[in-house]
């Protein structure tokens, strides 16, 4: 299936002109076979890419009754995808901050797997920082667990695995579902001795550091950073491509460095969930996950940054 060519699913003439289509859609297409069946489209006018994501191939569907945006992944199992759609869905439920309705997931036919979802339109001209500020506080305030902190299912972050089992306490979860377990591929992909080490008397102390606070589990997006946040016609924010868990509400905020969030930001998020004492000081500790994610992920040149933030909780 190409860009730009014109597909009709249900009229008669189409259907004979566009046969070997209809053929390729029935046997090898899932993502058109649904945009024209329960997607409720009868014919798709045009597919275009769409850039700037960082894991998956991502299209835009044209069709006559309205835009789905599409992101399909080679290589990955459906439970990726699963997990952004239920990210998506308990977000939606909060009903407090714009994010894509979720509306299929599939498994391609020979490998891979893809996410149909509402197509957004983004301004151009970006919007406001407090109300982003706002409606996040809002999301962290009115998405809450019964359960502890966790996710109904594991996902990931980055490409990177992320393990959210139920645990009722959160320095048990960080300790071990974020910090250790980065640190863990660390000590496996580098051999990094030194840093794992440090990494793990970071850990003893965690109960330490994070002593004296009430901690409860709010719905967090989990990563982030402004590639995930983009504002509507409307000039209200979305944001995207999540990878949420139930979590201290602080820990939204790791991904920070590449947020570009300025002052109206916080300003309006303490307005409505109030900063507690010495969050200036553990925001180290959130961000260190990422860093790790990122020494993981991308290679050597975050690890000083992973070794300076240890350090300067030993
Ligand atoms: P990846 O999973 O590869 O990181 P993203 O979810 O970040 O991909 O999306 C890739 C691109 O598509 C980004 O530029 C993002 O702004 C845009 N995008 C993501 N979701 C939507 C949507 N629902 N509607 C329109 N554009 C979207």
């Amino acid at each position: 299936f190409v860009q730009g060519v014109f597909v009709q699913g249900r009229s008669r003439w189409h259907q004979r002109r566009f046969s070997h289509l209809k053929i390729t859609m029935a046997d090898g297409d899932p993502i058109c076979e649904w945009i024209l069946g329960e997607g409720g489209a009868s014919k798709i006018k045009r597919v275009t890419p769409v850039g700037g994501g960082c894991i998956n191939v991502a299209n835009r569907y044209d069709t006559d009754f309205g835009v789905y945006f599409v992101k399909t992944n080679r290589d990955a199992e459906t439970s990726m995808f699963e997990a952004e759609a239920a990210g998506l869905n308990a977000m939606l439920g909060t009903k407090t901050i714009r994010v894509p309705k979720p509306r299929k997931v599939g498994s391609l036919p020979r490998k891979g797997s893809y996410i149909i979802m509402e197509f957004i339109e983004f301004s151009f001209s970006g919007g406001n920082q407090a109300d982003l500020g706002r409606q996040l506080a809002r999301m962290h305030k009115t998405g809450t667990s019964e359960s502890g902190f966790g996710f109904v299912m594991d996902n990931t972050i980055g490409s990177t695995p992320q393990p959210n089992p139920w645990t009722n306490d959160w320095v048990d979860f960080y300790r071990e579902y974020r910090l250790g377990y980065q640190l863990k591929l660390v000590q496996q992909q580098y051999r990094d001795n030194d840093l794992y080490e440090k990494g793990q008397r970071l850990l003893e102390r965690l109960p330490f550091l994070l002593k004296d606070l009430k901690i409860t589990p709010s719905l967090l997006h989990g990563d982030l950073w402004s590639g995930n946040v983009a504002y509507d016609k409307e000039g209200m924010p979305v944001i995207l491509d999540p990878a949420c868990y139930y979590g201290h509400n602080e820990a939204e905020f790791g991904m920070s460095w590449c947020a570009g969030f300025g002052d109206p930001f916080y300003k309006a998020y303490f307005e409505v969930m109030p900063k507690q004492p010495g969050f200036e000081q553990r925001m180290p500790l959130y961000k260190l996950y990422h860093y790790l994610n990122h020494y993981n992920l991308f290679g050597s040149s975050y690890r000083s940054s992973c070794i300076s933030i240890i350090n300067r909780y030993l």
